[in-house]
């Protein structure tokens, strides 16, 4: 059996409420990315579907849903676009085919729906979903997961139960880190960014990623200091780790300008003054609450930016 770390309390609430046929039929894990929240999930299916009864990890049942191949056992995740559309019955991971599905009785005793980065669905989507979560078949357990909670219909959270996962701690990431085969020299330097996120301490791992947020901390950092023209270009680290994750690590930066590891962190701008850093992180923060509107980061960045030294 794998062990998952952090989050322990949690874990345990619903390994137990699994095991004691207490757990809700619909369950929402939130919490920031790369904390295991679905490896979470999978281990309660496993709890759930183990011909053993304890998530052994070896029986028929455990081994299939290790390789996602276990028929109750249902996963579905965000498309190449990153949505999860509404598609129709035919189109297999779409929420149209996952209600079909459903619908359909159970090979075996329990069925785990998962629907991964839950708030990929759009509003069509998550309407769509409303009656299959607020009444769920008779054995069938749907667990959304979701880093971006707030993006989720208030009619969703209120038909599930919330489950909070937490960042994990730095012990945690060095375990996971280590086990990953990075270089330890390099953890002091992931670890104070990464938030206490896995993925985004394996994100960090890769020096090239690194070294082009640190550009663009530099870029910002450096404009707000001396304000002149800002034309980075954000554009190809938000292709290479995606949107959320190019803003949350920026924001991590700019939050170290207040912990007390500054002086382990030798590449900040020193010039930045703690005023300065908290407006960049507000500006870090409305850009990502505008994210799902469709809006152009870099332009925006660039207004916000230029509204913050010029017009004071
Ligand atoms: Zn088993």
């Amino acid at each position: 059996m794998t062990q998952i770390l952090g989050n322990t309390v949690v874990q345990s609430i619903l390994v137990q409420a699994a095991t004691n046929d207490s757990l809700p039929h619909s369950l929402l894990f939130s919490g920031i990315e790369g904390i295991g929240k679905k490896l979470c999930a999978l281990h309660l299916a496993r709890t759930m579907l183990c011909t053993v009864g304890n998530a052994c990890g070896s029986c028929s049942s455990c081994v299939q849903i290790d390789h996602a191949t276990h028929p109750d056992v249902i996963t579905i995740e965000p498309n190449e676009k990153g949505t999860i559309p509404i598609g129709s019955d035919q189109q297999e991971g779409s929420i149209r085919w996952l209600i079909g599905r459903v619908s359909l009785s159970s090979v075996h005793s329990k069925r785990v729906i998962i629907i991964n980065d839950a708030h990929c669905m759009n509003i069509q989507s998550q309407n769509a979903l409303l009656k299959t979560i607020e009444e769920p078949p008779a054995h069938t357990y749907i667990i959304l997961i979701s880093s971006e909670r707030n993006q989720l219909l208030p009619t969703i959270h209120s038909r599930v139960t919330e489950y909070v996962f937490h960042p994990l701690s730095d012990s945690n990431l060095e375990s996971i880190l280590e086990k990953s085969g990075i270089d330890r020299q390099k953890f002091s330097s992931i670890i104070p960014v990464a938030g206490g996120s896995a993925s985004y301490a394996l994100t960090l791992a890769n020096d090239e990623l690194f070294a082009q947020l640190k550009e663009a901390y530099d870029a910002i950092s450096s404009f707000v200091s001396q304000p002149e023209v800002f034309n980075y270009e954000l554009s190809p680290l938000i292709q290479e780790i995606g949107i959320y994750r190019t803003i949350d690590l920026l924001i991590n930066i700019f939050r170290l300008h207040f912990s007390s590891t500054d002086n382990i962190v030798p590449w900040l701008n020193s010039t930045l003054d703690h005023t300065r850093a908290i407006e960049i992180i507000k500006i870090l923060l409305e850009l990502r609450k505008g994210i799902s509107h469709n809006i152009n980061i870099r332009m925006a960045l660039k207004g916000m930016l230029y509204s913050l030294c010029f017009t004071k």
